[in-house]
């Protein structure tokens, strides 16, 4: 049963806007009704929710979660520290031990400093390029967090004065003229270019690398966003997977399997800048012990175990299945795992190439009704076996044949036994969360 999800869920309404602390962990993402709206349980690569239903998880509170739920080394380290205390006055030597695991295997790494969230360090790294430089404009591309600097020239600007998102000028991947056209509109003025080394699209053309020789020629800062990348595609992240190294670097998912710990590592002198007496970096919770164990033993495991191997092993097994499931029964126009095993997103269009919400939704209906907690994003884990990608692929299976019947007999609304994603609250795309 989903009573109790269906119960709190309604009592978040009253209370939570957006019903989840963040829109992309929240009801619309799923299919109402069906889905459950909270979990409270986690081992390994399962979930369970309130009501006690087991799911092989692969959002894996999209991307946090790299080893899997509770995994001992963690929980043991997270132990210990509780008992000796979580907040002190002055730096716990925790902070000198993750320093340098970051520094011994992130290639652009000389110096780090620690946040909570994503959104502390992107925004750290885009005022330290600033105050570095001298200059104002920040060329960007792909998702950096909800600060304003980051969201003031989209189309979630409300709340965000016009002047801060004049500041950032907007670039595609994979087109270089659009990186270019930045640099012309504003001789002597980009302070950095703040990017994703790669989304799920694969690079062309050595965009990764043109993009580092654009911020040579122009003195810009280049700022790798790794918060998803980073130890997924490589202990060292994407610079190191595809072998570009940046001046400054932002971590966060993966670091600390969970725990809220945040870096950016970089140049030396680039990341002295914030001892400058005029730029200014502080928080309440950094440097929290717990957290600080909490990666410590996180980067530990990953640097000693073949954590990313496993991942890609594991992913591509998947990914690979799914697409070849999509083919043989005929939907491979449909629907398609587009991205790179460690992240890959199951993507749903219908026959003009539109996204096809409801087909998604009775994929993900039939997957959660079996303990598939499918929402299209895969974010493999260390703790995902065999076992759990030959049942997820067995329902799949089962999911991408009532789709293939459903388009056929064109009633996918009949067969939907709750609301489709997105529904009757707000959905947005995005990757916030
Ligand atoms: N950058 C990337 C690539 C992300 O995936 C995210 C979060 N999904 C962020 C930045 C923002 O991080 P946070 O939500 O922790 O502030």
């Amino acid at each position: 049963s989903l009573d109790r999800s269906n119960r709190l869920l309604q009592q978040a309404q009253n209370m939570i806007p957006e019903c989840s602390q963040t829109n992309s962990k929240g009801p619309t993402q799923w299919v109402q009704g069906v889905a459950p709206t909270h979990l409270e349980r986690g081992k390994g690569s399962h979930v369970w929710d309130v009501d006690g239903n087991e799911y092989v998880d692969y959002p894996m509170a999209l991307g946090p979660i790299i080893l899997g739920h509770n995994y001992p080394a963690v929980t043991n380290a997270v132990e210990q520290q509780l008992r000796d205390g979580t907040m002190f006055s002055m730096p716990h030597p925790l902070q000198l031990a993750v320093a340098e695991q970051l520094i011994d295997v992130v290639p652009c790494a000389e110096m780090v400093r620690f946040g909570k969230n994503g959104s502390d360090v992107t925004t750290l790294a885009a005022k330290l390029a600033r105050a570095y430089t001298g200059r104002e404009i920040i060329a960007t591309q792909g998702y950096h967090g909800w600060p304003d600097v980051w969201m003031g020239q989209t189309s979630l600007d409300r709340g965000i004065p016009d002047v801060v998102g004049d500041l950032t000028e907007s670039f595609e991947y994979n087109d270089i003229e659009s990186l270019e056209q930045i640099f012309t509109a504003h001789p002597g003025d980009v302070a950095a270019i703040v990017t994703t080394p790669v989304n799920l699209a694969e690079p062309e053309d050595d965009f990764v690398q043109r993009m580092r020789e654009i911020a040579d020629r122009e003195g810009a800062v280049l700022i790798f966003d790794e918060i998803l990348t980073g130890f997924r595609f490589a202990v060292g992240g994407a610079q190191e997977y595809f072998g570009v190294t940046p001046d400054v670097a932002c971590f966060a998912k993966g670091m600390a399997n969970g725990f809220p710990i945040s870096a950016v590592a970089g140049r030396r002198d680039v990341m002295q800048t914030i001892e400058a007496d005029d730029v200014f970096y502080s928080m309440t919770y950094a440097g929290d012990a717990l957290s600080l164990a909490a990666a410590n033993a996180c980067l530990s495991v990953i640097r000693e175990e073949n954590v990313t191997d496993h991942i890609f092993e594991q992913g591509q097994t998947l990914q690979r299945g799914y697409n070849d499931l999509a083919a043989a029964y005929g939907l491979d126009h449909r629907t398609e795992c587009v991205g790179y095993p460690p992240r890959f997103s199951a993507q749903f269009s219908d026959e003009t190439g539109k996204p096809d919400r409801l087909a998604k939704s009775l994929f993900m209906q039939e997957c959660l009704e079996r303990g598939v907690l499918f929402s299209g994003n895969h974010l493999l884990s260390y703790s995902h076996t065999d076992s759990d990608i030959d049942h997820t692929l067995d329902v799949y299976e089962t999911a991408m044949e009532t789709v293939a019947d459903a388009i056929d007999a064109d009633d996918i609304d009949d067969r939907l036994d709750g609301e489709p994603i997105g529904a009757t609250l707000r959905q947005r795309t995005g990757e916030d969360g």
